[in-house]
């Protein structure tokens, strides 16, 4: 299985990406953790010129596509073909949301990317943690006055959200949204709730 974790920055992922690779190993799943950007030396070392260096939306596209091409096919394929389970921080539906819906590249020049990249393969599983961007600001920054640049962020991740909402419109089958609103208890009840659903 390929199991994805999306959402904005502060939405909570990592905290139940830990607990599901535990509930899966108890169950007796072979669990490998990757994320994105990055997943390979190669990819790590892309993700850090995405992070640090100034660039247009398309270098970012590019960049992200180049280090998913090798994470696909270095780390992700092989485990799958091996039987394990894969757990990904972040995959191709946070470029839809950041770099298309955030920094506004064109979601037809990624579509073919992914295509190109992809080659059809997508997720079995989707968990968008979805809350408002001024949430997630709030937990990322703890309660002080936002300022100018942090209020233009909240547009961004605004977008970004929207973004997601887009997608997972898009593809109903894989994507499960997840009110991530409400304490790490109440939050991962409903990551169980949709596990449960699908029998895992
Ligand atoms: O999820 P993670 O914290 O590893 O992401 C690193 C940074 O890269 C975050 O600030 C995230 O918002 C950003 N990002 C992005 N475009 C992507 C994936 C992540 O701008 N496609």
């Amino acid at each position: 299985k390929f199991i994805t974790f999306e959402g904005i920055d502060g939405a909570g992922k990592s905290t139940h990406i830990a607990a599901l690779t535990e509930r899966l190993r108890a169950r007796g799943a072979d669990v490998l953790n990757t994320r994105e950007p990055g997943g390979t030396p190669l990819a790590e070392q892309l993700r850090e010129l995405f992070l640090h260096k100034p660039m247009d939306g398309l270098t970012e596209a590019l960049l992200v596509f180049a280090g998913r091409r090798d994470h696909r096919m270095t780390v992700i394929e092989p485990a799958l073909a091996a039987g394990r389970t894969v757990l990904c921080d972040r995959f191709a539906d946070a470029t839809f949301a950041y770099q298309g819906h955030g920094r506004g590249m064109d979601l037809a020049v990624l579509t073919q990317l992914e295509q190109w990249v992809l080659a059809g393969r997508q997720p079995d599983l989707t968990l968008w943690f979805d809350l408002p961007a001024e949430t997630a600001a709030q937990r990322r920054a703890s309660a002080r006055t936002p300022d100018r640049l942090e209020q233009l962020d909240l547009d961004f991740f605004e977008r970004v959200r929207a973004g997601y909402a887009a997608r997972c419109a898009q593809f109903p089958e894989r994507f499960a949204r997840i009110e991530a609103q409400g304490d790490i208890a109440q939050v991962w009840s409903r990551v169980e709730a949709v596990l449960e659903q699908r029998g895992w």
